[in-house]
């Protein structure tokens, strides 16, 4: 048994009300970084579901190129044929260039019919990519207004932080080094939680029930009683 002061359980005390500060505004801060990152994440996901419809307009657009080209060349040919049909005079020729013309003619007509398929299919690519075009830049103005208000959230926490930390080097060079070495260590394996109140003979920590003869020893604040169950430093608020 390690000999100690009501003097050093009061400086435990204190020291790990600011370790408890110090832990929990990292854990504050470490979900707000979450938050933010899962923000980023939506809005991404987003952007990828964009680019995917004007990738599909594209596609979209380029048919409807490739059709009025054809279409204009198909035009051309029925026009030159039926010029050249003016000017011949065998019989045969003359035939076989009309069969050429009226061939394209219906072509003309399929052509037209597709044509007018691909314009609405674009048209709707037209319509959905405008409609989550506004849809992402409504959630790109809410995301980045929510992250901002996270970032100064984050700005102020670091800031107490920062007053934290100060103030646990302050309380902790009241400590004997041996002492805040064992605080250190059991703060470090117990999730932040080193020193704590024993109360109605039940460890605050784990909330295990303390031998008498043990709880004794802690009322009596001689020396250091570590829990038996989870190892942390026990005190009895008088
Ligand atoms: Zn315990």
């Amino acid at each position: 048994m390690v000999d100690i002061t009501r003097a050093d359980i009061d400086i435990l005390v204190q020291l790990q009300k600011a370790e408890t500060d110090t832990v929990n505004i990292r854990a504050f801060l470490q979900n707000v970084e979450a938050e933010k990152s899962a923000l980023e994440d939506k809005l991404n996901e987003f952007k990828s579901a964009h680019e995917k419809l004007v990738a599909e307009f594209d596609i979209a657009e380029k048919s409807c190129s490739a059709a009025e080209l054809e279409m204009k060349s198909n035009e051309e040919r029925i026009e030159k044929s039926t010029q050249t049909l003016k000017t011949l005079a065998n019989h045969k020729a003359y035939a076989a260039l009309q069969r050429e013309v009226d061939d394209n003619k219906k072509r003309r007509d399929s052509l037209e019919n597709s044509y007018i398929e691909l314009l609405d299919e674009k048209e709707s690519r037209a319509t959905a990519l405008e409609e989550h075009f506004q849809q992402l830049q409504q959630l790109t103005e809410q995301i980045r207004s929510q992250q901002e208000e996270i970032d100064e959230k984050s700005r102020s926490h670091r800031l107490r932080m920062k007053e934290y930390e100060e103030e646990r080097q302050k309380i902790a060079v009241n400590l004997a080094p041996w002492l805040l070495k064992q605080f250190n260590e059991i703060s470090e394996t117990s999730g932040g939680l080193a020193v704590v109140e024993v109360k109605d003979q039940l460890c605050r920590g784990c909330f295990m029930n303390i031998p008498p003869q043990l709880y004794i020893e802690v009322r009596r604040c001689k020396t250091l009683i570590l829990c038996p169950q989870c190892n942390r430093i026990l005190y009895y608020n008088e």
